[in-house]
């Protein structure tokens, strides 16, 4: 394996980013998710696969798309219909699209090829910044993920990884000596109700907490929850997450994730239905984040991260 021939999936590239590690920082968001959140915030990056998506705000309506393959696209009203189950070569209709309404939803990258686009913001990081992998998980790609990290390390840069830990403790270990942070998600503390909203269990992220957090590389770690209203933002959830890490490792430190609401707007570019699609609730306040930061506080926690 080597950089130039080991490919991953990425299916956005973020740049100025201030959050998600230190200084200003570019995204890598990589493809392919084990849990399903009822609220995920990049729904789009939750299937492994590559597909068409159509972006109505691009589209002119020329048809051109629908003239060249009218197995693939179709038309209801003003609405374009992709026909998922088409086997035809998808790269030939997406190149008639003048305007890339009709694109990809991923692209695939080599290590090389991603080092090349993200040194374009290497400037950025010689001040503190660096680069992120995100998700999706992007530790189901570990041999991609261990190689951009490991490129991204010979170049001097800071890196960090996001991930929500539902994988092999041997795909950690691999990627630990290269990221200067790891934030991990813990979102739900009861295992049925994990279940319940995650479509997983949280047996295996408990297990990897439990050895990150007893590990060398410890300090490296935030852990952290979003607050999610109804699902994680409850007093219960929180005070038992705070409990559990803290009693691992009392300076563990820990971040609690305000509510953003914005993540609706992806869920029309995905077959998937979002948990507010009713209702959306708004972001915390200060006085609602100080509270549910009190409560983890008073549970243990005595390093939290605070924006
Ligand atoms: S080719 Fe592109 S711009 Fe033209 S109708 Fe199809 S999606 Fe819209």
């Amino acid at each position: 394996m080597d950089q130039s021939s080991i490919q991953g999936t990425i299916f956005d590239i973020q740049r100025f980013s201030t959050h998600d590690g230190e200084g200003i920082r570019t995204n890598v968001f990589l493809k392919g998710c084990p849990l399903a959140c009822v609220w995920c915030q990049n729904p789009e990056g939750i299937d492994p696969k590559i597909e068409p998506i159509w972006l109505p705000d691009k589209c002119i309506y020329c048809k051109a798309c629908s003239d060249y393959a009218p197995a693939a696209i179709s038309w209801d009203g003003d609405n374009l219909v992709i026909n998922y189950a088409y086997q035809g070569d998808w790269s030939k209709i997406i190149e008639k699209c003048p305007t890339t309404a009709l694109r990809f939803n991923a692209g695939k990258m080599t290590v090389l090829q991603l080092i090349t686009e993200l040194k374009k913001d290497e400037v950025f990081y010689k001040f503190g910044g660096g680069v992120t992998f995100s998700g999706g998980e992007p530790l189901i790609q570990i041999d991609f993920l261990e190689l951009a990290l490991i490129a991204s390390k010979q170049r001097g840069w800071n890196t960090a990884i996001e991930t929500a830990l539902n994988v092999s403790w041997s795909s950690i270990e691999r990627v630990l000596p290269y990221v200067d942070t790891l934030f991990a998600d813990f979102k739900i503390f009861d295992n049925h109700e994990h279940m319940k909203h995650t479509f997983v269990s949280n047996n295996l992220i408990k297990e990897n907490i439990g050895h990150l957090l007893t590990s060398e590389f410890k300090d490296k770690v935030i852990i952290r929850t979003p607050l999610i209203p109804i699902y994680t933002a409850t007093k219960e959830n929180i005070s038992m997450i705070a409990k559990y890490i803290s009693k691992i490792y009392p300076e563990v430190k820990y971040e609690l994730l305000n509510y953003n609401p914005l993540a609706i707007s992806k869920y029309p570019f995905t077959n998937l239905t979002y948990c507010f699609s009713d209702m959306n609730p708004t972001a915390y306040t200060n006085e609602e984040m100080l509270y549910f930061q009190n409560l983890a506080l008073e549970s243990g926690i005595r390093n939290l991260v605070k924006i």
